[in-house]
Order: C-alpha cells, then sequence, then structure tokens
C-alpha cells in the first residue's frame, strides 16, 4: 500500500510509520513539526519507501499519485498544549481532518483517524464502552481538544455517509512509551523524569483518579488492524488494566529505584476521575488485545528516557512545563 500519515512525524505517528515500512508499504509522512520531531523519524532516513514532507495539513494541499489509505494523526495532544495550543488544536482537528478527508475521497483511499478517550470527558459510566456518549465541559480547560476530536469524529462520519469514504474511527486511551516528549506534562514523562532525577514524584490531587495505561507498540498494532477493518463506528483501543495514580507513581518511583517521595499538587480542573476502556469491540473485530503488562512497557519507557534526562541535565534544562 501507499499510505499518507497525517503528524507522522509524532509520538504515535512516528511508531506507525515505522510499523508500515516494516510491513513493506510506502508512507508519505506529512508534519508541521508543532509537536512532532525529525527526530523521531532518524530511523526512517534512508528508506527508499519513506518520505518526509513538512506541511500544515490545516492548509489545503494534495499528494501527487495513488493512494490506498490516509492515516490522521495529527494534533497536539497534552494539557499542557492544551493551554499553549488551543486553538491550533481547534484548527487541525476541524480544518485539517476536512483537508485529509478530503485527500482520501479524492484518491478513494481509506481513512483513519485517531481520537480519543477524552471523547467521553469525565464519564458517569465505567468502563467506557463505544456506546456510551460521554460527559464532556463544552468550555472548560480541555474541551479544545475534547471537542475538535468529537468534531473529527462527527466529520468522519458526514464523510463515510455522504461521500462513501471508508472511514474508521479510534479512540485511544493514555498510551505511552519511547518518543513521548520529555516536556509534554503528561504523567507517564512527567513522573518518569522525576524518578530519574532523584526528585520527588509530583501527584495530582489525592491520586485516586485512575486512568489505563497502554503500552505505544500494542497501541499500534491495534491501530495497523483497524486499518484493514470495515467498521467505520468509533473502536476503543487501550489497555483495560486500571490504575490510580498514586499507585502508578508508586510503580514508577520502585522501577527507578527510588525511595518513596511523592510531592502532592492541586487537581487541575475537569480531570477525569476515572478511565478505563471497554474493549469488547476491539476483540471481536480486530482480534486484538494489548499484551504489554504495565511494569515492562515503563521499564523500556525509563530506558529511553535515562539517555533524554541526562542529556538535558547536560544542557541545564529539560524540566516539565508547568501545568
Ligand atoms: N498527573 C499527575 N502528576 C503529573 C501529571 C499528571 O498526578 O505530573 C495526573 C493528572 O492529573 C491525571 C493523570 O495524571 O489525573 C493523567 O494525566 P495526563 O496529563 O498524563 O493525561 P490525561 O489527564 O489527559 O489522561
Amino acid at each position: 500500500m501507499r499510505i499518507v500519515v497525517a503528524g507522522g512525524a509524532g509520538f504515535l505517528g512516528s511508531h506507525y510509520c515505522d510499523r508500515l515500512i516494516a510491513e513493506g508499504h510506502t508512507v508519505v509522512c506529512l508534519d508541521n513539526l508543532a509537536t512532532g520531531s525529525e527526530e523521531n523519524l532518524e530511523g526512517l532516513r534512508r528508506e527508499p519507501r519513506f518520505a518526509f514532507e513538512e506541511r500544515d495539513v490545516c492548509e489545503p494541499f494534495t499528494i501527487a499519485g495513488g493512494l490506498d489509505a490516509v492515516a490522521n494523526f495529527a494534533s497536539p495532544a497534552s494539557p499542557v498544549d492544551f493551554k499553549r495550543l488551543s486553538l491550533e488544536i481547534l484548527r487541525v482537528g476541524s480544518q485539517g481532518t476536512w483537508n485529509c478527508l478530503e485527500l482520501a475521497r479524492d484518491k478513494q483511499a481509506r481513512f483513519l483517524i485517531t481520537c480519543t478517550s477524552e471523547a467521553y470527558g469525565d464519564p458517569l459510566v465505567h468502563p467506557q464502552s463505544e456506546a456510551y456518549w460521554g460527559n464532556v465541559n463544552p468550555v472548560g480547560p480541555r474541551s479544545c481538544y475534547d471537542e475538535s476530536k468529537r468534531f473529527a469524529e462527527a466529520l468522519t462520519m458526514a464523510f463515510h455517509r455522504r461521500h462513501g469514504v471508508a472511514t474508521r474511527i479510534a479512540r485511544i486511551f493514555n498510551t505511552y512509551g519511547p518518543r513521548m516528549r520529555l516536556d509534554d506534562g503528561r504523567v507517564v514523562p512527567a513522573l518518569v523524569a522525576q524518578a530519574l532525577r532523584g526528585e520527588p514524584l509530583t501527584v495530582f490531587g489525592d491520586g485516586s483518579q485512575t486512568r489505563s495505561f497502554c503500552y505505544v507498540d500494542d497501541e499500534i498494532d491495534g491501530l495497523r488492524r483497524l486499518l484493514d477493518c470495515d467498521d467505520p463506528y468509533p473502536v476503543n483501543i487501550g489497555n483495560p488494566r486500571e490504575t490510580p495514580i498514586i499507585e502508578f507513581a508508586r510503580i514508577v518511583g520502585g522501577l527507578a529505584g527510588q525511595p518513596e517521595r511523592i510531592a502532592f499538587q492541586p487537581l487541575p480542573a475537569d480531570d477525569p476521575k476515572r478511565r478505563c476502556p471497554d474493549i469488547t469491540r476491539a476483540r471481536q473485530l480486530l482480534g486484538w488485545e494489548p499484551r504489554v503488562p504495565l511494569e515492562e512497557g515503563l521499564r523500556r519507557t525509563l530506558d529511553y528516557f535515562r539517555e533524554r534526562v541526562r542529556a538535558a541535565a547536560g544542557r541545564g534544562g529539560g524540566a516539565p512545563a508547568p501545568r
């Protein structure tokens, strides 16, 4: 296949490019490098089936030649970005997604959109199945991301219904692993970096809020299977092991060999209290479920960040951005 990966220089997009190239496909990777990095594509630089174009998908564009699929990963996705890049997030979820859908329609290609568990907001139903419509604050600090992604889902369904585009919608739950940004403020890079520096681990609120963490290799495998599936309705791709954040902090501290030191900080507004995917649909449609245990995934993530934390310390920086 020849596949466009929008947002292909980001955390998930770059792993998706790796996977497609490893399978023998040809990839055209688009990214405006707002939060992505060419460093993530280092391993693909000499690959003749891989091309990178620095491009903002919010501007009209086309790609010469035939295409089999368009996979859209383009969006800033961390709560620190929700403050800093709110308008860019709203624009890429709407106009950017629209342009990618037009490309898929024009080329009669399949379209995959990577959406989010944030579609469920602060959920009142637990665990969250795709049948749940969510509990989203439309004007809160997270709304730029939640509503942008919900709009992207609506737009995708409209292209499917009006124009017959073969669309797939993934809802991704807290995925972690190598190539996350050290300073993106999310709990995995923040706590891993703190543990490696021997600093106290910042836990927001009392740490009783839960998340369900999926290792990146599992996530990419689910997203790859989804591209080949025929079902246009959303599919949760996440790990159903639910962990309170305080317990998560203890696991990270323990793996880093750190004595337990927690610094409690105020809980940010609208922070979801519980989050856990019901993955019945993914199991049935894709024959998929996650395999990498949290401790193993975190070990690999610690290995990745160890060198980066050292390099950042050498430059005299790299502390997580404030929320
Ligand atoms: N969190 C925390 N300490 C941090 C960063 C985040 O306790 O340094 C909490 C945050 O309040 C949330 C959870 O960890 O309850 C996951 O936060 P993250 O920003 O990673 O993702 P999201 O809230 O979007 O799931």
